[in-house]
């Protein structure tokens, strides 16, 4: 089944939040749902489609507007779009909601909030020893700015919830915006083949 109306759900937070996490978890629930989405990883678009990029405020701008730009082409044609990106400016993220909007398909954004001494101790890429250290110019949140969105769709705190506790929250918005049939159940709860009216000698 594929929604109506296309979406882009668009998560934004620091390095290490758990955008990445949640996209896949996000997605795959979804996919039980038989509703087919496409992942624009933000640490996956910067190998490819803005190989060369850095992370000077122009870098950032050409990244966000080069995921916003897929986004849109998809989400128009009535595509799901999960978008996971640091997208730290809101007036970029704004300018990509703006497009999406403006083509009749929703935009979900998703404000992954976790406090930065939890991701100093996660860590997970180990950049924020480097950062804090002053190793690394221009990590967001440490030595370059990051401008958290002031009425996003979604909040998920990721340092009190489970992943499954913040994918719900979103699906419910999804829902919600009625961009998901709601009766739809999850497949596995669903027999493969539907045998009503069938003789059982048949
Ligand atoms: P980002 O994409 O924002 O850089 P990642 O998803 O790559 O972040 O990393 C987040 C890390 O935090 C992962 O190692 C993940 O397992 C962990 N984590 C712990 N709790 C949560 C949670 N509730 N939601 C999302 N990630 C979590």
């Amino acid at each position: 089944m594929t929604s109506h109306r296309g979406f882009t759900v668009w998560f934004t937070g620091l390095s290490g939040a758990g955008k990445t996490t949640l996209a896949t978890a996000l997605a795959t629930k979804l996919g039980q749902r038989r509703v087919k989405v496409e992942i624009l990883d933000g640490d996956e678009v910067r190998t490819n489609l803005s190989k060369g990029l850095g992370f000077s405020k122009e870098d950032r701008d050409t990244n966000i507007r080069r995921i916003g730009y897929v986004s849109c082409l998809l989400a128009r044609n009535g595509a799901g779009v999960i978008a996971a990106a640091i997208s730290p400016y809101r007036e970029l993220r704004n300018e990509v909601r703006r497009s999406i909007e403006a083509e009749g398909a929703a935009f979900i954004e998703v404000f992954v909030q976790c406090p930065i001494d939890m991701l100093a101790e996660r860590d997970v890429k180990g950049l924020y020893k480097k950062a804090l250290a002053g190793e690394i110019k221009e990590f967001t949140g440490v030595s370059d700015p990051y401008e958290a969105p002031i009425d996003p769709e979604v909040v998920v705190e990721t340092d009190r919830e489970t992943i499954e506790e913040s994918t719900n929250k979103i699906i419910q918005e999804l829902e919600r915006q009625r961009l998901l049939r709601t009766s739809q159940a999850p497949v596995s709860s669903q027999p493969a083949i539907q045998l009503t009216g069938v003789p059982e000698a048949a």
